[in-house]
């Protein structure tokens, strides 16, 4: 769905379907220079990155195979802990690949800062990061984002795979939800 049709719930849109698009189709040409000739393994974060990845992969002009982690973090709804539970494991063993974990967004970094350190004793010849988008001013922990799609303010957005209760996943561009859709 497009943010005109839940006009209603929405303060305003951040980054619109057209300029993620043509983000992911910049970061996809850098990263085809970069791990030219590597083995290459995309990791996804369920289940918000699922459309970074699926617009992302399709943006790589190479041979590529993809893998998903779930993991859910303990504490509110709109607030990571750090203390984080692997849901789903990777299928794939580490060994001789570059590995490139997909996110949909950095805030604290907490999660991220989790699962880099639970990758680092497995194998791969390469860790990096590549995320659609990052809040600065959340940060708790520096996480060394290689690929970074856009800087936003410190608010709860949703769309193009962020939920808010599992919903909104579908919009098309990100956006801050409206303050009466959370009372
Ligand atoms: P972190 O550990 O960096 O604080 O964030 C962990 C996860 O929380 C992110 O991967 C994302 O799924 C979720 N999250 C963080 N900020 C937002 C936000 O503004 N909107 C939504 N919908 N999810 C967020
Ligand atoms: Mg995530
Ligand atoms: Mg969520």
């Amino acid at each position: 769905m497009r943010a005109a049709d839940i006009s209603g719930d929405l303060d305003r849109v951040l980054v619109t379907e057209e300029e993620i698009h043509a983000k992911l189709r910049e970061l996809a040409a850098q990263v085809e220079k970069d791990y030219e000739g590597k083995k290459l393994l995309l990791v996804g974060v369920l289940k918000g990155a699922v459309m970074v990845m699926a617009d992302f992969m399709r943006c790589l002009n190479r041979e590529v195979v993809m893998d998903w982690m779930a993991v859910s973090s303990y504490g509110s709804s709109t607030k990571s802990s750090g203390v984080v539970q692997i849901r789903k494991d990777l299928d794939t063993d580490l060994g001789g690949y570059h590995v490139l974990i997909v996110e949909d967004i950095i805030d604290s970094g907490l999660t991220l800062s989790w699962l880099l350190s639970n990758f680092a004793s497995r194998g791969a010849e390469s860790i990096e990061v590549l995320a659609l988008l990052r809040k600065p001013d959340a940060a708790k922990v520096e996480i060394d984002c290689r690929y970074l799609g856009f800087d936003i303010p410190n608010e709860f957005v949703v769309g193009y795979g962020l939920d808010y209760a599992e919903h909104y996943r579908n919009l098309r561009d990100v956006a801050v939800l409206a303050p009466h859709v959370y009372a």
